[in-house]
């Protein structure tokens, strides 16, 4: 079957500039020729009308949670309800992702298969299953790990299809952003019956452990002033907001900083990247690791711990020695952290940035598209670059994620997005592999299943 996706503006994924008004011939899966449009040569196609609209190629998402049928995290969290991730899934679709790197790490490659089986975005695991990550997950977490995810190894799972290690030392196991919105708040509302946010907590966090996690940083006025600032002053002593912050933080931290080292080992042995968990308390065993010959990518390098200061510095440190610059959108737009944008825009401004993912921000990312319109209009990267962030780059740096897609050129797979020039977030079309798979914004029916 032959379809035409016609007289759209081309952001082709290659970084250069839009081209304007051109027909997308697909055939089968497979994007066969960009022409002027109308030419008439296809008169039995089916078309996809995109004239006034931007296409791009479909996004590739290389941190994402929550989007696989397994334990949730790299600290082996219960899994989702499999109609959640479901729901997870229709929503990175409905954003404009087609292919997504799914980075709980404890994910089977059966379940990895099965997940990827039942939705028509195409879902690749990575694994964190090593030594010191699966026994940080053990100290952290661990509630939904069986005896099939332990004996299931990092070097297994590459073998059976994993495309990458990762996450290595993540925000459950390093106290990070999942100590702040699920851990913390959970043993706070064990013992007040006091519901916190996930700002109150962290805030918390850095008032008893400071930002790059140190138990010489506990600084009382800040810690008094977190509780009340939660709603806590009376409630919860000073004392006890310090063990329980500790309690949730330390167990696992610094065994899931000696994973670092040991991933990157294995990635190296493996020839798989690896993905680790970059933040202020994980910087400097980031460093560390860097500029060996491991293909090494530097999740969420924007990372709310940082100061903008620290995470370009960083960034710039990490670049030099061929690290790849990860940035994660969170939830920058819609969250209640206005520091979130400065310090995206500012590693934009540096161009510092290679790849653009969500990461999972509680489950409240915001679009990829959405921080491509923002940051575009904010004049801080172009468009073209921005896109290539967010395809051509991922798939070369991951090149078990998604070989032959990220571009729209010949020969290459049809994963494409059609959105709106006006709001990016705005996704009209989206095909995968040559197929429609949403329309007018909408998930299209009898496609739960992709048969490539
Ligand atoms: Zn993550």
């Amino acid at each position: 079957m032959t379809t035409v996706v016609r007289g759209g503006d081309l952001v082709d994924g290659l970084g250069g500039d839009p081209r304007r008004g051109v027909d997308v011939v697909v055939e089968g899966g497979t994007i066969r020729e960009v022409v002027e449009p109308g030419n008439g040569e296809y008169p039995s196609a089916e078309v996809v009308d995109a004239s006034g609209l931007l296409v791009i190629p479909g996004l590739i998402n290389n941190h994402t949670h929550g989007t696989a049928y397994g334990p949730l995290f790299p600290s082996g969290h219960e899994p989702l309800p499999v109609a959640q991730v479901d729901a997870n899934l229709d929503r990175h679709l409905l954003e404009g992702t087609t292919t997504l790197l799914c980075v709980d790490g404890f994910i089977t490659a059966e379940a990895a298969a099965r997940t990827d089986e039942a939705h028509p975005i195409t879902v690749k695991a990575a694994s964190c299953n090593t030594p010191a990550c699966l026994e940080a997950a053990a100290i952290a977490d661990g509630g939904g790990l069986t005896d099939e995810h332990r004996a299931f190894t990092a070097r297994r799972a590459v073998a059976e299809g994993a495309v990458a290690l990762g996450e290595i030392g993540a925000g459950h196991t390093l106290g990070g952003g999942g100590a702040s919105y699920l851990y913390i708040p959970e043993q706070i509302a064990r013992r007040t019956g006091v519901t916190v946010s996930a700002v109150q907590a962290n805030d918390l966090k850095v008032a008893v452990l400071g930002r790059h996690i140190s138990t010489s940083a506990f600084d009382r006025d800040a810690v008094e002033e977190a509780l009340a600032g939660a709603g806590l002053a009376g409630k919860l002593s000073v004392e006890d907001a310090r063990e329980i912050v500790s309690r949730v933080v330390l167990p696992a931290f610094d065994v899931a900083l000696r994973g670092l080292a040991e991933a990157a080992e294995l990635g190296r042995d493996l020839g798989v990247p690896v993905l680790v968990h970059n933040a202020a308390a994980s910087m400097t065993q980031v460093a560390a690791i860097a500029g060996t010959d491991v293909r090494l990518v530097a999740g969420h390098s924007n990372h709310p711990s940082f100061t903008t200061r620290e995470a370009v510095r960083h960034a710039e440190s990490l670049k030099e020695k061929g690290v790849v610059v990860d940035v994660s959108v969170l939830d920058t737009f819609g969250g209640e952290r206005p520091h979130l944008t400065d310090l995206l825009y500012a590693l934009f401004e540096a161009g510092l940035v290679d790849t653009i993912s969500t990461d999972y921000a509680a489950g409240r990312h915001d679009p990829i598209l959405l921080a491509i319109d923002r940051a575009t209009r904010a004049g801080v990267v172009g468009l073209g670059e921005a896109v290539a962030m967010a395809t051509s780059a991922v798939a070369d740096v991951f090149p078990g994620l998604a070989p032959r897609r990220g571009r729209v050129v010949p020969g290459a797979v049809a994963d494409l997005v059609v959105t709106s020039p006006a709001a990016l977030e705005n996704v009209r079309t989206v095909m995968i592999g040559g197929k429609v798979v949403v329309r007018e914004g909408r998930r299209v029916a009898h496609e739960a299943s992709h048969d490539r």
